[in-house]
């Protein structure tokens, strides 16, 4: 029961118009190839779930920033085409999200039958939160099913809006496993808790080192945010990447830290360059001997050799941020060495946010761990200890 929601199985959809809101924003390239299908591939066992049951499918996603306008560049028509790949029957698009066309269409739509909305984002009202529009969407489905997790933390019309017209309103598979991971990891979790953080400020992590130092046994914190500790303890960092008006909540967090009882590393070791590009002469060295002029890039061999004995005990493992300038090849190993790391520990492993992903795909280990969250913003904002809104409105199991 994550978060003592309606999940999928609870409702009957057998024979139904069943309406959808997945995240199919995945990345596609000028010549519209989709990059990573990720998104799609995460809501198959819901889709087909519904096709087993012989409902009438009707999907709805927004793809990219096409800011209330039609803009042929964020067409969901190569979602649509890898789609019916996977699913193996045709999906077809509607020409809009909302309209005359697209009410003929769901009318005629038969059973295991499956409809695309075009992209919610050509319509002013998705991001304007219209109650017409969101109406519209709603007068469409006879249940309401989220599977967009990705998008559980904005209120948009048809994320937080149409759940309060259309019900029931549930969550899909794949919201459903996010959740339950979540839980596990930070709800319930087994113990000892380790959370590796990193990236690039501590301002952008601020609300989840607080949160995370009330629910972790060890918090490893690498990346650049790593630099506003080192300086906040006295140390010169050449020109790596600090905060100086964090230095005191930096000293705070490890205050905090040592009152809580939760046992607080940095890396110990640096690879630094001159400039942040892959020509820079670079070298290693400890954490005290940043020289002038030069920057922390990524976290050195013996600070990875330290989250090794740091993690060798854990039973659950969350990750978010890359250790270094990943983007990189110079910089990249101390992420990728991390990423390999959670992939062969026997604990609970969850990563997640945007880059982590990323780099979690890019070291190829994607499948060894156990659970990557689909969703940027809305994982950050889990971690961060806050409730999302688009999930909240959803029916209650009691
Ligand atoms: P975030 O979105 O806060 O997780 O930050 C991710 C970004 O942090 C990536 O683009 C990395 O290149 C960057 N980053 C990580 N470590 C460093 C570092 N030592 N110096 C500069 N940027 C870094």
């Amino acid at each position: 029961m994550p978060f003592g929601k309606k999940t999928l199985r609870d409702v009957d959809v057998f024979g139904k118009k069943v309406l959808v809101r997945v995240d199919f924003n995945v990345p596609i390239d000028e010549f519209g190839n989709i990059e990573d299908d990720t998104r799609i591939r995460s809501s198959l066992p819901t889709i087909e779930y519904l096709l087993d049951a012989k409902a009438k499918v009707i999907l709805m996603s927004h793809l990219g920033r096409p800011k209330g306008k039609r803009d042929p560049k964020f067409s969901l028509a190569p979602v649509a085409k890898r789609l019916s790949r996977y699913l193996n029957r045709e999906v077809k698009l509607a020409p809009a999200c909302v309209g005359e066309d697209v009410k003929k269409m769901v009318q005629e739509l038969k059973e295991g039958e499956v409809l695309l909305l075009e992209n919610l984002r050509f319509n002013p009202g998705e991001e304007n939160k219209d109650e017409e529009f969101a109406k519209e969407l709603a007068s469409y489905g006879e249940v309401y099913i989220n599977d967009a997790f990705g998008t559980c933390h904005r209120k948009h019309s048809s994320v937080y809006l149409v759940p309060k017209f259309l019900k029931p309103a549930v969550m899909g598979f794949l919201l459903e496993k996010e959740i339950t991971y979540f839980e596990r990891a930070m709800v319930n979790p087994q113990r000892p808790v380790v959370a590796i953080i990193g990236g690039a400020k501590v301002s952008s992590k601020l609300g989840i080192l607080k949160n995370l130092l009330r629910r972790v046994d060890k918090l490893f914190v690498g990346g650049a945010m790593a630099f506003t500790f080192i300086k906040a303890m006295g140390y010169p960092v050449g020109n790596s990447l600090v905060e100086h008006e964090l230095l005191e909540t930096a000293r705070d967090i490890i205050d905090v830290a040592k009152k809580l009882g939760v046992k607080f590393y940095l890396p110990v070791d640096f690879v630094v360059g001159t400039e942040i590009s892959d020509q820079t002469p670079t070298k290693v060295v400890p954490w005290q001997e940043i020289p002038e002029g030069w920057m922390g890039l990524d976290i050195g061999p013996v600070s990875v050799s330290l989250l090794k004995e740091v993690i060798s005990d854990a039973q659950t493992i969350i990750w978010n941020g890359p250790m270094g300038v990943f983007e990189l090849d110079r910089f990249k190993d101390g992420t990728y060495e991390t990423a390999k790391m959670l992939a062969q520990s026997s604990a609970l492993t969850i990563a997640g946010g945007g880059d982590t992903d990323h780099a979690i795909h890019k070291a190829g280990v994607y499948n060894a761990i156990d659970f990557v969250s689909t969703g940027g913003g809305a994982f950050l904002e889990l971690l961060e200890g806050k409730t999302l809104p688009c999930i909240e409105v959803l029916d209650d199991k009691a």
